[in-house]
């Protein structure tokens, strides 16, 4: 049985290797059953990060698990996309928008930095990661962010090239600088860095002044979800004035 696919057919990250069986875990079961209200014979879309995308039939779907058979090849799968986003952990609601946004707008990585006014130390990983899912799920990418174990700016700043660390300083706000020629110019693969509600701390910004880019977002003071959005869309920017 093969179903036609439609451009608003739902996609769906799955674990399994495509193209192959595709069980479905409670989860998927519920949102394909309960959400999206499908039944056995409904078409979908599925990638898993790894093979591409593949158009997929609904072979079962019980009340805690199902399977999916897959049908042809929609796309092959790209590289993902290399720009890493560093940012401090903040309060859930926010982390968890900025998670979804970092998917959306091509972070190939993300990486939660410990700063000296950060608030939040704990992350739940899995919560975060299927924030991304989602997000990736819904904006047609086929990889998903890889999402790293925190670790302390200063471990970032030793492991990072200096002229490929761009770092939204809030002490530049309304400075003129032009941060998507700053952006444009700096050595690929692209980390970006954004701070926590409370700032850099001098002491910090003293460490990153001469191992990092330092740029401004604009002359308003973002909260710091709005400012990863802001800082991935100058990347966006820069990497279209390159290619
Ligand atoms: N509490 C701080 C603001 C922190 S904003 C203060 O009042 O100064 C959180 C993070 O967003 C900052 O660390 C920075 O990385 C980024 N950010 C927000 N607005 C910015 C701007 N206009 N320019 C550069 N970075 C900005």
């Amino acid at each position: 049985m093969c179903a036609v696919i439609d451009n608003n057919a739902p996609r769906l990250f799955v674990a399994a290797d495509l193209p192959g069986p595709i069980p479905l875990d409670a989860g998927q079961t519920n949102y394909l059953r309960n959400v999206m209200r499908l039944a056995p014979g409904g078409a979908l879309k599925v990638f898993n990060g790894r093979d591409g995308e593949y158009a997929a039939t609904i072979e079962a779907l019980g009340k805690k698990n199902g399977a999916l058979t897959a049908g042809e090849r929609l796309r092959p799968q790209t590289p993902a996309p290399t720009v890493t986003l560093a940012f401090a952990p903040l309060k859930q609601a926010r982390l968890d928008y900025m998670m979804e946004k970092a998917a959306e707008m091509g972070a190939g990585r993300v990486v939660p930095v410990l700063t000296q006014h950060g608030q939040v130390r704990r992350l739940n990983k899995d919560r975060l990661r299927a924030h991304m899912i989602e997000a990736c799920e819904q904006c047609g990418t086929l990889s998903v962010p890889e999402l790293v174990d925190p670790l302390p700016l200063a471990n970032l700043l030793g492991t990072v090239a200096p002229d490929s660390l761009v770092v939204a300083d809030e002490a530049l706000a309304g400075a003129r600088i032009d941060a998507v020629d700053a952006i444009a110019r700096a050595r690929r693969p692209l980390t970006v860095l954004v701070g926590p509600e409370g700032g850099f701390s001098e002491a910090e910004r003293q460490l990153f002044a001469t191992r990092a880019i330092r740029v401004s977002l604009g002359p308003r003071i973002l909260r710091a979800d709005t400012a990863a959005v802001a800082l991935l869309a100058l990347v966006e920017a820069a990497q279209q004035s390159v290619s």
